[in-house]
């Protein structure tokens, strides 16, 4: 089952919308979604032919396999990317009680407060993300 999603920027400048079927949260702790985010960036999958932008967003190649969207107006963070394939996740802060359930987190071993956010779902520490998702690869930057 498909959920519409319609969210905004703080400012109001970015407004995004989409449709998506796994209205789930993820969230990372790895060092530039925390400094990005002061403490974690959770986001949203979104049906990713469905996802519209507009309004004057910044994008910054933050690695050699990613890239990172914010507001040019105010700096929310609107989404990450994945330079190879394009693939985005939007920010789950730009919409209003959208979400689920956490069901992943991401780089637990590197949150501010040791363990991640609380509840039995899925926790990954640095290296089981890298397994998951770059195994070649040894930095998460
Ligand atoms: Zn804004």
């Amino acid at each position: 089952m498909k959920h519409e999603i319609k969210g905004e920027c703080m400012c109001g400048a970015v407004k995004v919308s989409a449709t998506t079927s796994d209205p789930a949260l993820r969230a990372c702790h790895c060092e530039m979604c925390r400094r990005q985010n002061s403490y974690a960036f959770v986001s949203l999958q979104a049906d990713q032919e469905s996802i519209r932008i507009t309004g004057p967003v910044t994008v910054l190649k933050s690695s050699d396999w990613a890239q990172r969207a914010f507001c040019s107006k105010c700096g929310s963070t609107i989404w990450y990317g994945l330079q190879e394939d394009g693939h985005r996740n939007l920010s789950a802060g730009l919409f209003p009680k959208t979400g689920t359930a956490l069901m992943t987190e991401y780089f637990t071993d590197e949150c501010l407060l040791g363990n991640g956010f609380p509840g039995d779902h899925e926790k990954l520490t640095r290296n089981e993300t890298f397994a998951l998702f770059a195994p070649s690869e040894g930095d998460a930057k």
